[in-house]
């Protein structure tokens, strides 16, 4: 008999259930970061990527309802078809410019970019090279598009040279995140550069969290390891993180974009995003651009916070970025360390299976220029009193 397709959905997440893996959608009805007030409580939250604490900016909401008044609230159509508004190519002409690109091209969200762009470029024959924790949207579009999908073990480029040597005649893209969204640690990105070069294929870096965070001017990772368009010919970041509004892009030369133009679906065929919200990213980018002191106070907090947790003899994954991940290995532990914080105040989410591998389980301690020195220690002080209760298992088990 024929399976029923609600009803085996239904039995994948009792499964679920059953595994304590449940996820559960909360309610947040009220947020100035860095506090949100969730399921009717007011908490302290380590858990947003508004890095530079610019979504509550005055400047960046008052351009949003300045536009919105002039423009009205949606973009009424795709791009190609009267969607791309003026907001929208003064946007993507800044975003350009401030990457060292030729062009960029707007995405209604990351997740859609990274499929627009393999979808656009790859076809069946082809390979898609990548790092085996890239996030989801790129390893989605590599199935959808029909190329040859090979992941690498997290960081190895002598893997993924032995990958792309494997198939010398297929056309490939080497693809990797900037920084890794769970670990908050940086790729390789030199050494993959130099890998793409020799072995004649493209590079794909997802800059979603370098973006507005590292390098001169906040242009990203790819700017701070001093790589430039030719050896990074496609960059994609999105616009919800460091720039706080929603989005994304792609940039890259004239061939790139006009090529996405034509062929990535998920930009031609899904409605522009609203013209108010590319004038409030804009907003966004020029005060991220001018934001070594967000950049500054950002830094000092991760110090703070490593040296703090250093000392209470805890263990954050290797990183330099806003994304503190503190190891727990099972997905109960996570969850009762967060649970436990949540009871003494603060909104820290465990992030379990199937988002990081089984056994890694972690708390994913986000930073933000709008914490301040006495928050990050009051965070200290917690994870301080937790610690006489729950112990942390040790690291070498699994990071
Ligand atoms: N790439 C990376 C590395 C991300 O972390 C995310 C967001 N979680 C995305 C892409 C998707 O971006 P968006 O949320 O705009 O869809």
């Amino acid at each position: 008999m024929r399976a029923d397709l609600l009803q085996r959905a239904a039995a994948r997440q009792q499964a679920r259930a059953e595994a304590g893996l449940l996820r559960r959608l909360r309610s947040v009805t009220a947020t100035t970061a860095p506090w949100i007030v969730l399921d009717g409580r007011r908490l302290l939250s380590f858990a947003s990527n508004d890095y530079l604490g610019l979504a509550g900016h005055a400047q960046v909401r008052e351009a949003l309802c300045s536009a919105a008044a002039r423009w009205g609230v949606g973009a009424t159509a795709a791009h190609l078809l009267g969607g791309h508004r003026a907001p929208h190519a003064e946007l993507e002409a800044a975003l350009a410019a401030w990457t060292g690109r030729e062009r960029a091209l707007l995405f209604a969200t990351g997740y859609m970019a990274n499929l627009g762009v393999l979808d656009a470029l790859l076809q069946s024959g082809d390979v898609c090279v990548q790092d085996k924790l890239n996030h989801a949207s790129l390893l989605d579009g590599a199935r959808l598009c029909g190329a040859e999908l090979r992941r690498y073990p997290h960081g190895d480029v002598d893997a993924a040279a032995r990958q792309l040597a494997a198939c010398p005649h297929a056309a490939a893209l080497l693809a990797s995140d900037g920084v890794f969204s769970m670990d908050g640690d940086v790729a390789p990105l030199a050494r993959l550069a130099a890998l793409a070069q020799q072995q004649n294929a493209t590079l794909l870096i997802d800059d979603a969290h370098g973006l507005g965070v590292r390098g001169a001017q906040g242009a990203g990772s790819v700017a701070q390891a001093g790589l430039d368009a030719r050896q990074v010919p496609i960059l994609m970041a999105t616009l919800g993180k460091a720039l706080g509004t929603q989005g994304a892009f792609v940039a890259g030369d004239a061939v790139l974009i006009d090529a996405l133009t034509q062929f990535a679906r998920a930009h031609v065929y899904s409605t522009a995003p609203p013209p108010a919200l590319a004038a409030a990213t804009l907003a966004a980018l020029r005060l991220a651009q001018q934001g070594e002191h967000l950049r500054a106070r950002l830094q000092a907090r991760i110090a703070q916070l490593r040296s703090g947790a250093a000392a209470l003899g805890l263990h954050l994954l290797p990183s330099d970025t806003p994304i503190q991940p503190l190891w727990l290995g099972s997905a109960v532990t996570a969850q009762d360390w967060s649970s436990a914080l949540e009871a003494r105040g603060f909104h820290v989410p465990a992030i379990r299976p199937p988002t990081v591998a089984q056994g890694q389980a972690r708390l994913r301690i986000a930073l933000s220029a709008a914490h301040g020195e006495s928050d990050v220690e009051r965070l200290l002080d917690a994870l301080g009193a937790l610690r006489q209760h729950h112990a942390q298992p040790a690291p070498d088990a699994g990071a």
